[in-house]
Formats: structure tokens, sequence, C-alpha cells
């Protein structure tokens, strides 16, 4: 990064421009309300590719619930995954809990103030512990996230979409936001521009505090700037959602299967060529049959077709098929408790097929 040289910055007078913008026209949400490391950090977790107008009602449960650090370092797994059930990449709820407990058991629950120090926590990245360190602690780091991108590489007319581009943005980020008083404010109106105005599709030019410095506007090419690329290829995968009873109980695994769902209890579910094998190995396992339930589910860039198969089966099955998915995860639990747990939506959608189906018993 030190090596990474960076030339023209904004000056005092366009970052006073940028704020002025900001603090007359930005939007109201609960965590701008406080400089507070954990409302920052929650909600920088939270918002994580999801939109904000998702997050607030997330983020004011948890907040009712675990109103600080060691509330939320206290509760149980399940209790942080029911509140976070709906919001998706359930990789962020676990690691956001691992990360209070670790703050808790070595720094009383106490956020380092340094994006240095932010960088080493659990779900912390570079774009999250910039953030928080210039929100709450004030350090004079930029952010660097997608909106960010977008709207320098218009300013600047300059094509910043690849990769070796990330440390010359973060440079031109951190040498700008010195222009400013208020690094916290600098980086929040900086995302809010590319959010709200400097949008992907047809940027608000009119209204922007930008505009007088804006190369791409002048040049009348805000359409070619940041350069197209092609969207990610959507991955198909197809799988069979395995609801198994025994006596009454469901099978559930705690392990979530290709990480979709990390730490989420779930039905098993396996990849249909596995189920194949597994059903040629495991005579008592039915083959998944045509008139088989069947749905889609989308995740971003994976499309789930999932097949769900209902079958009763006894416990010394249960045992060889934990050894044949090499999942020790796998439990028999009672419907009444299963209900209590939180379910992903891909579980609720299987769960009302099979209730659906005749070859179940009814939830
Ligand atoms: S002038 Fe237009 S293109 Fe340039 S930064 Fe502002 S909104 Fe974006």
């Amino acid at each position: 990064m030190k090596n990474t040289k960076v030339t023209s910055t904004f000056n005092n007078d366009e970052a006073e421009a940028l704020i002025s913008w900001f603090e007359a026209s930005k939007r109201s949400m609960p965590w701008r309300t406080t400089r507070s490391p954990y409302w920052i950090w929650l909600s920088e977790i939270m918002s994580q590719q999801t939109q904000i107008s998702t997050v607030i009602p997330y983020f004011l449960r948890f907040i009712d619930t675990f109103p600080n650090i060691q509330s939320l370092a206290k509760a149980s797994q399940d209790q942080v995954f029911e509140l976070w059930a709906g919001l998706g990449y359930y990789r962020r709820a676990r690691l956001l809990h691992e990360c209070a407990q670790l703050l808790c058991e070595n720094l009383q629950g106490r956020f380092p103030s340094t994006r240095k120090e932010l960088l080493s926590l659990p779900g912390i990245g570079r774009y999250t512990s910039a953030a928080i360190a210039s929100i709450a602690f004030n350090e004079f780091v930029g952010v660097v996230d997608g909106n960010v991108k977008r709207v320098l590489s218009r300013v600047l007319a300059k094509d910043l979409g690849q990769n070796e581009h990330e440390a010359w943005v973060q440079a031109w980020m951190d040498r700008s936001i010195q222009a400013s008083d208020s690094p916290g404010d600098f980086n929040e109106a900086f995302m809010e521009l590319g959010a709200r105005v400097c949008t992907p599709k047809s940027p608000s030019c009119s209204i922007c505090p930008l505009q007088k410095i804006c190369s791409a506007h002048h040049r009348g090419q805000t359409n070619e700037f940041p350069t197209p690329r092609r969207r990610a290829k959507v991955r198909e995968l197809r799988l069979v959602a395995l609801v198994l009873e025994n006596n009454g109980d469901l099978l559930i695994s705690r392990e979530a299967p290709s990480s979709l769902f990390a730490g989420v209890a779930h039905v098993p579910l396996v990849e249909q060529h596995t189920y194949s094998r597994l059903s040629k190995e495991l005579k008592w396992l039915s083959p998944v049959h045509k008139n088989e339930k069947a749905m889609e589910h989308e995740l971003s860039h994976r499309r789930l077709h999932v097949e769900v198969h209902c079958q009763k089966i006894l416990e010394t099955e249960i045992r060889e098929l934990c050894t044949h998915l090499d999942d020790s995860t796998l439990e028999l639990t009672s419907y009444e408790r299963f209900q209590r747990k939180p379910k992903t939506t891909l579980f609720k959608k299987v769960w009302h097929l099979a209730s659906t189906s005749s070859k179940s018993k009814t939830p």
C-alpha cells in the first residue's frame, strides 16, 4: 500500500461540499443517532448484501434483545440465529456471535479502536473495519465498497473495476479523507452518495455535490463508468432434502451442506448425485421418485433445485446415514422442540412441501 502512488485527491472544499450535502440529505437510520461501535458494527454486518429497509427492523429487534455486546456474547447461538432468520448469509450471524464472545473474553467487551486491530476480529473485513474505525473512533481511514468505487470511477473517469485497483482506491480514499474534519461523515457521505445519487443506472448528476469535479459528467460519459462487467454466472445446484422420521421425531443436521446455511439446524440436504449413490449403498433408502415434491430456491449466485424426499427410518439406519454422509451432527429431535429453533427460508419451503406430502406425517 505504501508504494501505491495516488496523485490528485479531494481538497478541503470538495470534502466540505460532500459532507454538507450529506448533513442536509442523509436518510434517518437508527445507528446514525450514535457513534457506538457496537451499533455501528451490528449495522455494518447486517447491511452486507442486504437492503437498508430490510435491515432496520432486524437491527431494532437485535438491539432490543441484546442492548450491549455482553448480552449478545451470553446468548446461545440458537437465540442469535432466531433473530437473524430471514436475513440470510448465516455465516455472518455465527461470526458476529463469535466476535462478541471473543471481545468479552479478551477485552472486557470493548472494541479495539484502529482499523488494523479491528481487522483481526472474526467476520470483520477491510470495509467493516474502516467503517467502525472512522465512524466510532474518528480514525482517518477510507471505506472501499462497490458504491465508493462507482462514484470514484465516474469522478475520475477511470476504470477501477479490476482487483489490482483495490489498493489504489484504498490509498486514494485514505489520502482524500484527510481533507475532511470528520472521517466518519466523509465515509458515510461517499456511501450515501453512491446509494442514492450516483446510482448504477441514471445517476442524478443535477443534485450531486461532486458535479463540478466529475470528469464522467463533464464528458457525458456517466454510462461508460464504471466499465460494465459480465455478471457472475448463477450456479445451478440439484439437491435432495431428506425429511426422515423415526417414531415421530425428525432427523436434523447441524452441518449446513456446502456451507449454505452455516450452523443453522436443517434437514439433511445432499446433492442429487450423492443421493443416487446413497440409495444404491443403503438399500433401505428409497430412490427419489419422479412424483417427489420439488421446488426452486434462489440464493445469490446460486439457484437450488430441491426435491423433498420423505421417509420413515430406523435408528440403526440413522447411524448408517451419519457414516455415509460423514456428518456426525445428525440428531433426532421432536417436532415440538424443532418448532422453537430458528429456520431458514429454504427450510420453511421444504417443510411446507413435506407437510403436504401424503408420505409424511403432517408436522
Ligand atoms: S456528477 Fe453524476 S456521475 Fe458524477 S459523481 Fe455525481 S452523480 Fe455520479
